[in-house]
């Protein structure tokens, strides 16, 4: 950190500032300027003592230098981390396709889902159990009985699962069945979550707050390294703005962003961050060229919109994206998808 002080500082307003922050712990070296002095702060400083400094009579501005995410930023002598999930490598350079539908719905639809989405080449199986419903009187999901048909499509399978946990007094049981743990864009501030996850001893996979900053999210991702979990992915999702054509913007941004100031792989959801099934193809595609790590998306195999339009409206398929994909020389080790519907 830097202190400027103010040029009406004097000798007795620069020895206060260096005793406080010497009472931290920390050392001080006091730059002469022609103009204005300044002070650089030498270790690591609570968070709050840029504002207790910035109250102290004659300093002008504290200037942060590194970043208050201590154990999710990137560092010069950091590589980017590569996160282990089965036989799966996510952020070791190829791009991993985590595909499934929305929420579990029933035996037939999961078993025949994971069929598809195996035989097309994805990586890991994604499904909700716990459904986060904007209306209480929505399905809100299987629950237990969606975490063991999850579990027997991975028997099946052999894909690994990620699901999404809304509460942290469902932690032990998604972490029992599950091996990527969800953190949802309405609980990515849910700090006790978070914590709890964190404790877990399985990865997780923490989307981006749909009204958060880049910031409030990489101290999300923050809470859940400070408990013990250093198996965090990011996953830009969309956030709220004043378009609504659209339901929600997908900040691709994020990634470019993200990949400079964070070692964390990054993930995007095309699917929740369009909500249109046209726009997925593109987006995916966008995502990964801005070089994105893995790509999280809907596939719906077995839904009857007709008859059994449990969950939303809107569908998305992935599998003009994933052609395209192979076209671009993009999914590298990856198996051509097989037309499925
Ligand atoms: C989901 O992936 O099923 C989901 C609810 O995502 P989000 O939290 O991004 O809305
Ligand atoms: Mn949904």
């Amino acid at each position: 950190m830097i202190i400027v002080m103010k040029n009406t500082a004097g000798q007795a307003a620069l020895d206060a500032v260096e005793a406080r922050v010497q009472a931290e712990g920390l050392e001080t070296r006091v730059l002469p300027g022609e103009h204005k002095t300044v002070i650089a702060v030498i270790g690591t400083r609570p968070p709050e003592l840029l504002q207790q400094l910035e109250r102290m009579p004659h300093v002008e501005a504290t200037i942060p230098i590194s970043e208050p995410f201590k154990l999710a930023a990137r560092t010069d002598s950091r590589e980017r981390s590569v996160i282990q999930v089965g036989d799966v490598e996510i952020g070791n350079g190829a791009v991993t396709v985590m595909a499934g539908p929305c929420t579990v719905e029933s035996p037939e639809q999961m078993a025949a889902t994971a069929e598809h989405v195996a035989a097309a080449g994805a990586q890991l199986l994604r499904g909700g159990a716990y459904k986060p419903r904007s209306s209480p009187y929505s399905f809100q999901g299987m629950g237990v009985r969606g975490l063991e048909l999850l579990a027997e499509a991975r028997e099946a399978t052999g894909l690994p699962v990620i699901t999404e946990v809304l509460d942290p007094r469902q932690v032990e049981v998604v972490a029992e069945h599950a091996d990527v743990m969800q953190i949802g864009t309405r609980n990515a501030q849910n700090y006790p979550l978070l914590r709890e996850v964190g404790g877990c001893g399985r990865p997780a996979l923490l989307k981006r707050g749909m009204g958060n900053t880049i910031d409030e999210w990489l101290m999300c991702a923050e809470y859940i390294m400070a408990a013990g979990n250093p198996d965090v992915m990011l996953c830009e999702r969309g956030i709220r703005t004043f378009e609504t054509s659209s339901r929600f913007t997908l900040d691709l941004n994020a990634i470019p962003l993200l990949r400079r100031r964070t070692h964390l792989p990054i993930v995007v959801d095309p699917s929740q961050g369009t909500g249109h099934w046209y726009m997925v193809q593109s987006m995916a595609l966008a995502s990964v060229a801005a070089g994105a790590d893995g790509i999280i998306v809907f596939w719906e195999v077995f839904r009857d919109m007709l008859h059994n339009p449990l969950t939303d409206e809107w569908n998305t398929t992935f599998l003009t994206a994933w052609e395209k994909m192979h076209e671009a020389g993009l999914l590298e080790g990856v198996p051509v998808a097989e037309a499925s519907h």
